[in-house]
């Protein structure tokens, strides 16, 4: 890569951005770099001309809204971290944001970027799909949303197409006594990808389970919500054991591969405890809220 070869466009609005991707069609989008950048410095992409997002005032912000939370494409992990909206409603997604890479990396890795990535591992995409979050596409003349599990097209694939932007993520405010939580299994407590990860949602009513989530990361080409376990959860009574055969079905449910950071077998392992804790926690959560009436 020669930087001098380099053209960076730095679009002061989304108008401006959708005209560059229009006469570009072979540029690049960068966020905060993080995943880009190292990909092109190793080879595995390269680019010509490079549309800068950070200037778009458009894409920053997180804001309530009447059904939940509306997070622009720019908002960095630091300010997931620090907003007192996301700790408040979906906690889950601060701890997965708390979890990721070192503080440097934090300040400048967007939620945009780490979805937009698609990189199995990720560490926000399995708390937002357990939250029902959808996402923002837009193009110069339309938009589209779509959940995150239909995003993902494969390993480092979306269905985001060219000339498209991945403008918002949306996150309806969790139904009352829900938990979500976010458990992460690295080989390092800092700047380490999950070898294994699992985000849970649990909703309570009248003592039983009544909608439930169980989300896979890292054990699959995408993230995925392991169907049957949740299927098995609802409608029961929550218990240890009931929690301990559930964790068994997930482990079943994660098609993992071996590499660097871990086997199959690891990885399997890992999901079954990932799964157990996941759920233990979100229930906590969910009984506090109902003794507390939120
Ligand atoms: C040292 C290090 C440690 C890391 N640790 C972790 C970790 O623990 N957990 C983790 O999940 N990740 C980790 N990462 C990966 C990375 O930091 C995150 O995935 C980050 O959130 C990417 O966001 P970004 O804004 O930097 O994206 P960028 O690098 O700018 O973009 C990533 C990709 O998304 C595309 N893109 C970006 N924004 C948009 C948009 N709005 N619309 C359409 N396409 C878009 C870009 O074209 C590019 O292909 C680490 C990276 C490094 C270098």
């Amino acid at each position: 890569m020669i930087l001098s070869e380099i053209r960076l466009h730095s679009p002061q609005s989304l108008a401006e951005a959708f005209k560059l991707l229009e006469e570009l069609k072979e540029a690049r989008i960068a966020a905060g770099g993080t995943d880009l950048f190292v990909d092109m410095k190793q080879g595995l992409i390269e680019a010509r001309d490079i549309i800068s997002l950070q200037k778009i005032e458009d894409l920053r912000g997180i804001g309530k809204e009447d059904k939940g939370i509306r997070i622009g494409a720019m908002v960095t992990a630091q300010e997931i971290i620090s907003s007192s909206l996301i700790n408040q409603h979906i906690p889950a997604l601060a701890d997965a944001a708390r979890s990721m890479a070192s503080c440097q990396i934090r300040s400048m890795a967007t939620i945009g970027g780490n979805i937009s990535s698609a990189v199995p591992s990720a560490d926000l995409p399995p708390s937002l799909i357990a939250a029902d979050a959808t996402v923002e596409l837009r193009c110069s003349e339309s938009f589209r949303e779509v959940t995150l599990t239909k995003l993902f097209a494969g390993p480092r694939e979306t269905i985001c197409q060219t000339g498209e932007l991945l403008t918002f993520i949306f996150v309806p405010f969790p139904p009352p006594n829900t938990g979500i939580s976010y458990q992460k299994f690295a080989l390092r407590e800092a700047n380490a990808l999950a070898v294994a990860s699992v985000a849970s949602r649990l909703t309570l009513k009248d003592g039983k389970i009544d909608r439930v989530a169980v989300v896979l990361g890292a054990v699959a080409p995408t993230p995925i919500e392991a169907l049957k376990t949740s299927e098995f959860l609802s409608g029961k009574e929550p218990s240890q054991s009931l929690f301990e055969e559930a964790s068994l079905m997930a482990k079943k449910e994660a098609k993992p591969i071996s590499d660097i950071r871990g086997s199959i077998w690891y990885r399997k392992e890992l999901i079954s405890i990932l799964t157990r804790r996941a759920l233990t926690e979100a229930l906590l959560q969910a009984q506090r809220k109902s003794r507390t009436k939120e």
